[in-house]
């Protein structure tokens, strides 16, 4: 490929659509492409995601925008959104190619570019916001819960865990091109398998490269059991933090959902989980306005929040996702009576990720510096500094004190 060859990617969605544009772009780069803005590609690769059906509209809208853009790119259309497709896709512009397949995107890149392509990339060359401190590495991909909302099992099919040699191998390169800290990425981690080596086991595995930190992306509540809180308590490079998603605070609700747990199971484990790591900051997922949901329920939601301490919410309004049982209930919520409950939830998860940042106050914390001013602490909060104290990809320490505006936790040596 040649080097003048200008690739730009819009990825939407999950962490897992994010590990994976990087290495697509991994690849095109080791081809001698160049990762460019959007306005400048003459490629440009939309990876998808058809979580929702609002998600499958923004898809389509990223997929328009691309190809309005002046110079006329060519719109290379991947992900869940891809694989799902109905044909819909390529009638978006007459420049649209659609492939499903994200190991053939760089192949099918080089062949629209009109040069060579290899499938062969230097793990080293993954890009990303922060990528020389912090970097994520997928471990596992699918899943088969079929929870009631979600179309993901339909779109990236069972479980498949990476070999673990290959993690310890991409997690050895990273760290000799200078990470300090891993993100291990799957769409249900939980469920990862290799020859008998489990999640706990591979968490000490990787730990024993001599990676700085290491976190989870995200961990399904059923998982987040005795093996797995052994494993975090004897891995001191395991920072205090944990996405664990819940949904809904309202039983029935979950149970409609297809969740695998209640709200005392929940619970349950998260004193183990704060027993194991004192100062974990816990952050989650909430969907609002599932249908069949009261207000009664949604009031259970933020009861049962505000209960647990949450560090910070993701908050989703449920929207329907045709081919989920969910989608074909008649009982959906209005979209007002939605975004008011949305709202409801967003405030009081504003409110506790202000809490939990309030409380780290005087406390001194173990900050990766991610770019000049700005890094991130072991429990996920954003820490901001004077620029001149540290330079990207130092770890210090820093005493905090005090809480800005936008939330970031203020801090001076
Ligand atoms: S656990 Fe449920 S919500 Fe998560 S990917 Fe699997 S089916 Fe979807």
């Amino acid at each position: 490929m040649r080097s003048s060859h200008r690739v730009a990617l819009k990825t939407l969605g999950c962490k897992v659509n994010q590990v994976e544009a990087e290495s697509i772009a991994a690849a095109l780069i080791g081809e001698g492409a160049e990762i460019v803005a959007e306005h400048d590609a003459d490629v440009v690769i939309v990876t998808t995601c058809t979580v929702t059906g609002e998600a499958d509209h923004k898809a389509r809208k990223a997929v328009r925008h691309a190809h309005a853009l002046p110079q006329a790119p060519v719109v290379v259309v991947t992900g869940c959104g891809a694989v799902l497709d109905d044909g819909t896709l390529a009638t978006l512009g007459d420049r649209v190619v659609v492939e499903a397949d994200k190991a053939l995107v760089p192949a099918r890149v080089g062949a629209l570019l009109g040069a060579r392509t290899s499938q062969d990339a230097a793990p080293t060359a993954r890009i990303g916001e922060g990528f020389h401190t912090r970097a994520m590495v997928k471990v596992e991909d699918g899943c088969d819960n079929f929870c009631a909302y979600c179309i993901v099992p339909y779109a990236r099919g069972v479980p498949r865990s990476v070999p673990s040699a290959d993690v310890l191998a991409e997690v050895t390169a990273l760290r000799q091109a200078g990470a300090r800290e891993v993100v291990l990425t799957g769409i249900n981690i939980g469920r990862y398998e290799d020859a008998g080596v489990r999640l706990p086991a591979l968490i000490s595995a990787v730990a024993a490269t001599g990676i700085e930190r290491i976190r989870l992306s995200s961990i399904e509540p059923e998982h987040v059991d005795e093996s797995l809180l052994s494993a975090i308590a004897e891995t001191p490079a395991f920072c205090e933090q944990l996405h664990v998603p819940l949904q809904s605070g309202c039983d029935r609700t979950l149970a409609e959902m297809g969740r695998r747990y209640d709200t005392a199971a929940y619970a349950a484990i998260v004193e183990r989980a704060r027993k194991v790591l004192p100062r974990l900051a816990l952050t989650t997922d909430v969907i609002v306005g599932f249908p069949g949901e009261t207000d009664a329920d949604a009031a259970e939601t933020l009861a049962f929040l505000e209960r647990l301490e949450f560090a910070k919410l993701h908050v989703f309004r449920y929207s329907a996702r045709s081919g989920t049982p969910a989608a074909e209930r008649d009982d959906h919520v209005p979209p007002a009576t939605i975004a008011a409950r949305a709202t409801a939830v967003r405030d009081l998860g504003e409110r506790m990720r202000l809490a939990h940042l309030n409380a780290q106050i005087g406390h001194t914390l173990d900050v990766l510096v991610e770019r000049p001013g700005e890094g991130v602490a072991r429990d996920g909060s954003r820490v901001r500094f004077d620029p001149a104290s540290a330079e990207s990809g130092e770890r210090i320490s820093l005493t905090v004190t005090g809480v800005d505006g936008a939330g970031f936790a203020l801090t001076a040596w």
